[in-house]
């Protein structure tokens, strides 16, 4: 199975628990910590109850596919190996969604950090521009265009479920055209 690009969601989320969750590690064999020692950063609870929740649903997703896959009890980053050695026998749908959960739950983590930008590397699914824009309210990605509305004739709104399977779709849209 395909490695590197795909662990961005393991690096996202270990980004988030160095960010919000572990405690700031001083001294020595640790080179990457240069933050000011005044200020610890406290834990998160809500980061650590997103991170918790979405182990959860990996590892669940995972079992509902493969039942005796078992319990996972590693480092949350983990999850993702962990759930891509039980289901790399499964049918390319399955794969699929999959990896679209897992790339849902990298957009999750990559606007917990603040990084809403994230949102604009996809097109509109309804009018294919490049104009959505992140709804914290409402955790919905808008569309910018006028013309593209629901029957209300309001803004078109997108869960991050759908940018999600659409990007996927389009990956592996590419890949098999690639060979
Ligand atoms: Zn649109």
């Amino acid at each position: 199975m395909g490695t590197g690009a795909d662990d961005t969601t393991a690096q996202r989320l270990r980004l988030l628990q160095q960010e919000f969750v572990q405690p700031v590690r001083t001294g020595p064999g640790d080179g990457r910590s240069s933050r000011p020692t005044h200020a610890p950063v406290p834990i998160n609870l809500g980061v650590v109850d997103r991170i918790r929740a979405a182990v959860y649903e990996v590892e669940h997703h995972t079992r509902a596919a493969v039942p005796d896959a078992g319990h996972f009890t590693g480092e949350e980053s983990r999850v993702y190996d962990w759930a891509r050695q039980h289901t790399a026998h499964l049918a390319t749908e399955q794969q699929q969604a999959r990896e679209a959960l897992f790339y849902r739950q990298e957009l999750e983590y990559a606007i917990a950090m603040g990084d809403t930008t994230a949102i604009r590397r996809h097109p509109c699914p309804q009018c294919g521009c490049w104009g959505l824009y992140w709804r914290a309210e409402a955790r919905r990605a808008a569309c910018v265009n006028h013309y593209c509305t629901d029957d209300n004739g309001l803004s078109r709104t997108w869960e991050l479920k759908r940018l999600a399977q659409e990007h996927v779709a389009r990956k592996s849209a590419v890949a098999h055209c690639a060979t």
